[in-house]
């Protein structure tokens, strides 16, 4: 009822009325009241006039699982949420949920990770209170070799969103890191479970890092954050509302086709190393090219020695440019 109650507030211009929320909710005055009195204690401005109801005068940058909640506006992605103050891996505790039974749709969101993960066994750096580690559960019922194109699906969602409510030019470097200026404020890990020739579930973790905050000297070249780079504060609620947005409307698109044919233009549009040189970090052999795009499976197609065009497949192999990560 917090998370309802909420979002009424938020979508009344003046006041609402105790009597319509007990009528509403089916509750006492004494119950509004009460959820009234919580939200004001977690910094929500809430002006009570006799006579004609609640209203929200300000809105605080709060990020809980009843500001998330009431945030939702999606048909199934971010319906069912699972919030954590603390967690080891929001991939982790997807996965978890979806042997419970967890919905497709599921987002499993935490304020910390202490032991965040990226491709490859390596780490993804999270701190408490600045960044966004979010997790979408997915139980999709088409061939295992399509999962990985989910990233890419993924990857376009968080562009998107972070265009729009960032407005700083946010682009990809293949096949899922989102970066703003050449900087990386994006990672994404997407895990599969199979059985046999079937998909028991897909989790595609993302961290975003949105507060300005100091990186570990490793990653002070590579990384940056929202804030930082738009120069603009950024509320890491609002941001997580249109991811989930983007994502169920790019993966729709997605299923439409069980491939990225109709993302395609979009996902090549805001490609960082199209048109650009690019060296091939692929276990088999570290090679140079010119990236010309990604096909409808997602492989990077990279023009190598002359005109022969190599299709790359993210699984195993990075990209960086010539000289340096982008
Ligand atoms: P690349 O293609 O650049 O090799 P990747 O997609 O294979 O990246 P990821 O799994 O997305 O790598 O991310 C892990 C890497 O990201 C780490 O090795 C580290 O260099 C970097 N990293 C870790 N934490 C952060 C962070 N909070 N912000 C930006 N970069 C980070």
């Amino acid at each position: 009822m917090k998370a309802e109650i909420l979002s009424l507030l938020r979508k009344t211009e003046g006041y609402i009325s105790g009597q319509e929320l007990c009528e509403r909710f089916g509750v006492t005055r004494a119950a509004v009241w009460k959820v009234i009195n919580g939200l004001k204690k977690e910094g929500y401005g809430i002006e009570a006039v006799t006579g004609r109801g609640y209203r929200l005068s300000s809105l605080p940058d709060v990020f809980s699982a009843e500001e998330l909640e009431s945030r939702m506006h999606t048909e199934w992605a971010g319906r069912n949420l699972v919030f954590y103050e603390s967690t080891g891996s929001t991939n982790i505790q997807a996965k978890l949920l979806a042997e419970e039974g967890a919905p497709s749709g599921t987002l499993v969101v935490a304020e910390k990770q202490t032991q965040g993960r990226g491709r490859r066994g390596r780490t993804w750096a999270s701190p408490a209170g600045r960044n966004l580690y979010f997790t979408i559960l997915l139980k999709p019922e088409f061939a295992p070799d399509k999962a990985s194109m989910l990233t890419l699906v993924m990857a376009l969602a968080v562009q998107g969103a972070v265009a729009e409510v960032c407005g700083v030019d946010a682009q990809i470097k293949w096949p899922n890191d989102v970066v703003v200026n050449g900087r990386k404020v994006t990672g994404i890990l997407t895990e599969m479970s199979v059985q046999g020739e079937y998909i028991q579930h897909v989790v595609i973790g993302v961290g975003v890092n949105v507060k300005e905050q100091e990186f570990v000297p490793e990653l002070k070249e590579k990384a940056a954050s929202l804030e930082q780079e738009s120069g603009m504060p950024v509320s890491r609620a609002a941001l997580l509302e249109k991811i989930m947005e983007h994502f169920e409307h790019d993966y729709t698109l997605f299923m439409k086709k069980l491939n990225l044919s109709l993302l395609l233009e979009q996902y090549n549009a805001v490609l960082v190393n199209c048109g650009r040189e690019v060296r091939v970090l692929d276990p088999a052999g570290e090679y140079m090219g010119i990236a010309q795009g990604i096909n409808e499976k997602g492989e990077l197609c990279v023009e190598v020695s002359g005109k022969k065009v190599k299709k790359v497949y993210a699984g195993e192999v990075s990209v960086r440019g010539v000289y340096g990560y982008v």
